[in-house]
């Protein structure tokens, strides 16, 4: 397995001179000599677009604009480029000029949910924290694309203690997470200083960081980032895989490093029309990644995000996969299935339907393979009346430190000790016809 091989050797020649072993793989010369404009990418790859596709190019361009290492360039396909899926999620389509109707700048919210710049608070525990503005290649399948290149920069030092303020006031947040861009094209020293900020935070008890190197830049994952970053376990790292083909030597040497380095590895796959939109694509990916020791943890719908209309596939075909994979593979090899819900609903697991029917004291379940099973519930159950009170409580759960404990959302309909009986959309009709009656409206009182 060469990691610089004879393909590769001939792009490095084309892009500089005498470039050996050494500089193919320091991933700073990489970073030099991204390519981020359509002629060195013919030149490169020995292709001529016609006038009328370099026009429809360079709108794109414009708009979206374009940026891969020479080293996840040199994984294209030249044979079969239009069809190739590293070619499809690095170089742009004008497709993506395209708008559909339900297309949006910021579906998930994350901006207006956003309390200081920098920070993205959805979830009660854990917040999302941009602490890089770059990535080393622009997927195009970005879903936030909005930002892509407008601010091509990596946030200073005031700009980030906010963030890191935000964090040490907020002592609900126990889990934060580095994101971007891309964090690790933060020089070591930086993320070291970042971490150690973090670190000094009592209440968080995990930080995790997700990068997309290991695919598109795996020589960023140096033995000395790998040292600096032991320094600050516990530390999760998801990575973004989307297809079999990017798990090559150099991503698997990668992806040694950082297990050898005892961080728990996680891949966050999209599902992209004409990539990986397929079932046995996605049952090989995921072989791959158990293999390198990375646990497959989400496969995400492609999001409403502007100009991506021609990657998302119906949620049908992500349940087609997902049912290809339950009992047909390791269960640990199956990742999570979600949408990330418009306007900041945040990530909603879709799955297929296992549960067919359910009678008293019996559910009627069907497998993997199709075959109805009945399972029988017990003929009598005594519930136990639950007040949160669990000092008076028989159940070995006496918790240490036990939090006060508060239900929120469907949680708070299943609790015995909050009296909500129903949650109602705001707007519903039903009940804003019931004039004067309103205040009686359980509201959510978050
Ligand atoms: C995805 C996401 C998280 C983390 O969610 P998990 O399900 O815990 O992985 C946190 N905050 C925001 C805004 C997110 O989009």
């Amino acid at each position: 397995m060469s990691i610089f091989n004879d393909h590769q050797k001939e792009l490095a020649g084309k892009i500089a001179d005498d470039v050996e072993l050494k500089k193919w793989k320091d991933w700073k010369w990489q970073l030099r000599h991204s390519v981020r404009d359509i002629d060195t990418f013919e030149t490169l790859l020995g292709i001529k677009f016609t006038p009328e596709e370099r026009k429809n190019l360079d709108e794109t361009v414009k708009r979206f604009p374009l940026s891969i290492t020479p080293y996840y360039l040199s994984l294209i396909d030249t044979e079969d480029r239009e069809n190739d899926p590293v070619w499809m999620q690095s170089f742009p389509s004008p497709s993506e000029l395209m708008h559909a109707q339900y297309d949006m700048p910021d579906p998930l919210a994350e901006d207006r949910d956003s309390p200081v710049e920098g920070i993205t608070h959805r979830y009660p525990d854990r917040v999302l924290f941009h602490v890089s503005n770059t990535c080393s290649m622009y997927c195009r399948h970005c879903t936030r694309k909005r930002k892509v290149g407008d601010v091509d920069s990596i946030p200073n030092r005031t700009q980030i203690q906010k963030g890191i303020d935000y964090i040490a006031n907020t002592s609900v947040v126990r889990d934060v997470l580095l994101s971007g861009g891309d964090p690790f094209l933060l020089s070591d020293r930086y993320l070291d200083w970042i971490l150690t900020e973090l670190r000094k935070i009592e209440h968080v008890e995990v930080i995790r960081i997700g990068t997309r190197t290991p695919v598109v830049l795996p020589y960023r994952i140096t033995d000395e980032l790998v040292a600096m970053l032991k320094k600050h376990q516990p530390l999760w790292i998801n990575t973004h895989f989307n297809h079999p083909r990017e798990v090559t030597a150099s991503a698997q040497e990668a992806l040694r490093k950082l297990a050898d380095g005892g961080f728990p590895l996680g891949n966050q796959s999209v599902l992209l029309a004409g990539v990986n939109d397929c079932p046995r694509i996605m049952r090989r990916l995921v072989h791959k990644l158990v293999k390198n020791r990375v646990r497959p943890y989400y496969l995400y719908q492609c999001d409403l995000s502007e100009g991506l209309s021609h990657f998302r596939t119906p949620v049908s075909k992500g349940i087609e996969i997902i049912e290809s994979l339950i009992g047909h593979t390791s269960g640990f090899a199956v990742p999570r299935y979600v949408i990330d819900a418009p306007d900041g609903g945040g990530k909603i697991p879709v799955m297929p339907n296992y549960l067919i029917s359910w009678g008293t004291n019996k559910v009627v379940l069907r497998n993997y393979e199709g075959v109805i099973c009945s399972y029988k519930e017990p003929d009598s159950y005594k519930p136990v009346f639950c007040d949160r009170n669990c000092d008076d409580c028989k159940l070995q759960l006496k918790l240490d430190e036990a939090d006060e404990y508060k239900a929120i959302g469907i949680e708070k309909l299943l609790s015995y000790d909050d009296d909500t009986y129903s949650l109602i959309p705001q707007d519903n009709e039903r009940f804003s016809r019931r004039n004067g009656e309103d205040d009686d409206i359980e509201e959510d009182d978050q």
